[in-house]
């Protein structure tokens, strides 16, 4: 038996079974020994019948004393258990079978719930027919290697004992043909057991104590394979030539005299450590983290100027056209008088207007390049690109980056997100970056007010928002995201403006935005919000991020309870951008504790890492940021919260090794090596190393 073999090859593994182990993603009698048990059944304890409290997990033992069968549906198996001091009924539903391999006076252990139906009963319990003496020593009734037996995630149609009987063959055969990957110096230094030892211990401990350590060790080695590909891919860019732009004083206050306003401490400081990155001919590979308004465009676009005046290209993409179209204002009007041409390409465009401008984008002639992703598409060619930044990086994957970033030859990559990144997240999604955080917010800004809105005082905050239009504001009105349909949410927001416009505010000007408009429509009905044409703006969410209209003070979220935190907090900083007090009403009528913490959270504070916290604690990593899209392994077992201590010295004995051997060429890294160039380098999108 090998290891690469299919799962076909283990004894009662027929063709059926193996498409069930299929739909858990299990070909290969690797796989099956990867498929770690998700609890165990402690036998260790047998417990007198007598002694068993209601709802708790036990173990009992004792003799059958009757048998039953009901094949006719609902089908059943019944069986009456004596211990030496009570008796349970146990019962299997809908496997009625399971009657024909149990007879009067065998003696049995029974694992499970117990329950209370008309006797004391335990429903579908784990069993197993001892032959010996039930009531002499326990060693003698279950094995020693089975005291504690290992519960397996299922599919519809796979049984327990079918799963538990292919890992056992796969150990016992394979086992210690698992290699580590981890090196020997490596494993040593931190004390960690050989994986062939942990995988046994896991599927089958003798003791629970044996199995922390086990899982440790695979957690551990999650983590390392992966830091060693964020830092195989850090490497490389640093050992690869780009870009050395020149800067001097003149530049720097030409750029510095673009803005209309001072820099924050923190913008001057992010714009040193670009500058640093620009200057020196290793290619920049650096994330600006700051929460929503903080002024990240701001400092991409002194990026964007030094690498203009070097005559380089640039291209920023953002994730929506909207945000695009509103990097292209912004940009043309902070440049206006100047000789640079600023030009947007999204998806909707003519196909003539679109060849046109891929032409001089080609010749070098257009030297910033905003857009959504159509940026990354086939014929888009630039001439000279030095410099690429990436808006809300979260929306898009690292593959994306990459495509972006080979449009040019090693261009400067300078990646914005708004969505603040606990310390645990960023080691991994975004590990392979230098990070820049503008931790500081320009003067003069109030932190929106917020509040939760019960149905009761809808008329109220109507009156309110009345007030704000008539004192010269402007108010957003969010519409709620319904089952994930586009279709619905569209509905749901055109039946809304309309009562708006009909019912409540029949005197002011209302108007709608949604995804399913044309880029050109969207672009009108913003362009008339941010010249104050409209008083108050219906939308889907569309205007999610980076949106940025200082008059719109007033921000009203339907059916808030509907939303994520990140959500939300996205949503609402899109206000409180200007110098007048900002609110933002959340109208919800909460119904599950997830929802109402979401929502008490938003009221209680503006600080968008905190928010982060919360986010990650009720949502769990893996819906936070979606790891799958960012380009790196799957966690099957680590966890980067609960695990986070072995992530910080995995993650320092991957940088140090890649450090020591960058092309993993020492014998004991070998089979690192291979697992790198097998696995890692396409999902992590690395080179081989050769
Ligand atoms: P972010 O992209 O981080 O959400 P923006 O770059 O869109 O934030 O900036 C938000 C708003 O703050 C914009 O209106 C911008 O003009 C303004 N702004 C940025 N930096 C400063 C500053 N140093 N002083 C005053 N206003 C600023
Ligand atoms: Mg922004």
């Amino acid at each position: 038996m090998k290891l690469a073999q299919s799962v076909q090859y283990l004894k009662g593994v027929g063709p059926a079974a193996a498409k069930l182990f299929a739909r858990l993603n299990i070909q290969t009698v690797r796989d099956i020994l990867f498929h770690l048990p998700s609890g165990y059944i402690d036998r260790t304890f047998i417990k007198p019948i007598e002694d068993c409290e209601l709802g708790e997990d036990a173990t009992v033992a004792g003799e059958i004393i009757k048998v039953q069968k009901k094949s006719i549906r609902p089908t059943f198996a019944k069986a009456i258990v004596r211990g030496k001091t009570g008796e349970v009924e146990a019962v299997w539903f809908n496997q009625p079978y399971i009657a024909d391999s149990l007879s009067k006076g065998f003696q049995v252990i029974l694992s499970g719930k117990v329950d209370f139906y008309k006797r004391l009963q335990m429903k579908n319990p784990e069993f197993e027919i001892v032959e010996g003496d039930l009531f002499a020593e326990t060693e003698n009734i279950v094995s020693k290697s089975q005291r504690i037996l290992a519960k397996y995630p299922l599919t519809e149609g796979l049984r327990q004992n079918v799963v538990r009987n292919a890992v056992n063959q796969a150990l016992a055969d394979c086992a210690d043909e698992l290699r580590d990957v981890v090196p020997k110096h490596v494993l040593k230094k931190r004390n960690l057991m050989k994986i062939s030892d942990a995988m046994k211990t896991l599927h089958a401990p003798t003791a629970m104590s044996e199995l922390l350590p086990a899982r440790e060790r695979l957690v551990y080695e999650e983590f390392f394979l992966m830091q060693i590909g964020l830092s195989l891919r850090k490497r490389r860019l640093k050992q690869t030539r780009g870009w050395a732009f020149k800067v001097d004083d003149g530049l720097q206050k030409r750029i510095l005299a673009r803005y209309p306003f001072k820099l924050t401490g923190a913008q001057d400081k992010s714009i040193a450590e670009i500058v640093g990155d620009m200057t020196s001919e290793l290619p920049m590979n650096r994330l600006i983290q700051g929460d929503v308004g903080s002024g990240k465009t701001a400092v991409a676009l002194y990026a964007m100027l030094v690498a203009i005046a070097n005559r380089a290209q640039v291209a920023l993409m953002a994730p929506t056209e909207i945000l695009a179209e509103q990097h292209y204002l912004t940009m043309q009007s902070l440049l206006e008088g100047s000789r640079v041409r600023v030009e947007l390409l999204v998806g909707g465009m003519n196909a003539s207007e679109r060849k046109d401008l891929l032409a001089d984008v080609g010749r070098g002639d257009v030297q910033m390049l905003i857009g959504t992703h159509a940026l990354i598409q086939g014929g888009v060619q630039f001439k000279r690109l030095g410099l690429i930044v990436v808006d809300e990086q979260h929306k898009f994957g690292v593959l994306q980056r990459t495509k972006l970033l080979n449009k040019g030859f090693n261009p400067d990559a300078l990646v914005m997100t708004a969505t603040p990144i606990p310390r645990t997240l960023s080691l991994t999604v975004y590990g392979d970056l230098d990070v820049s955080v503008i931790d500081e917010m320009p003067p003069g800004r109030m932190p929106v007010k917020t509040s939760v809105v019960p149905e009761s005082k809808r008329h109220e905050a109507y009156d309110f928002i009345r007030k704000k239009v008539q004192a010269g504001q402007q108010v957003y009105v969010i519409c709620p995201l319904v089952d994930e349909s586009e279709e619905l949410d569209l509905k749901s927001a055109t039946e809304t403006a309309q009562r708006m416009r009909e019912e409540i505010f029949p005197d002011l000007r209302v108007d709608l935005i949604h995804g399913r408009l044309k880029v050109g429509e969207k672009d009108e009905v913003m362009k008339r919000f941010r010249n104050g044409e409209i008083d108050v703006l219906v939308a889907t969410v569309v205007i999610e991020v980076g949106v940025d209209i200082p008059n719109a003070t007033t921000m009203v979220i339907e059916h808030a309870e509907r939303f994520g935190l990140a959500q939300l907090h996205q949503l609402r900083g899109r206000i409180g951008r200007g110098r007048e007090q900002s609110y933002c009403l959340l109208f919800a009528e909460p119904t599950t504790e997830d929802a109402q913490r979401r929502l008490s959270i938003m009221a209680k504070t503006s600080d968008g890492f905190m928010i982060a916290e919360e986010d990650l604690a009720i949502r769990g990593p893996g819906e936070f940021f979606g790891t799958k899209q960012h380009g790196l392994p799957e966690l099957r077992v680590a966890n980067i919260i609960e695990d986070f201590k072995i992530l910080q010295q995995a993650r320092s004995d991957a940088f140090e090794l890649v450090a020591a051997d960058v092309n993993l060429a020492m014998p004991e890294h070998s089979l690192l090596r291979t697992f790198v160039n097998d696995f890692l380098a396409e999902k992590m999108d690395l080179i081989r190393i050769g």
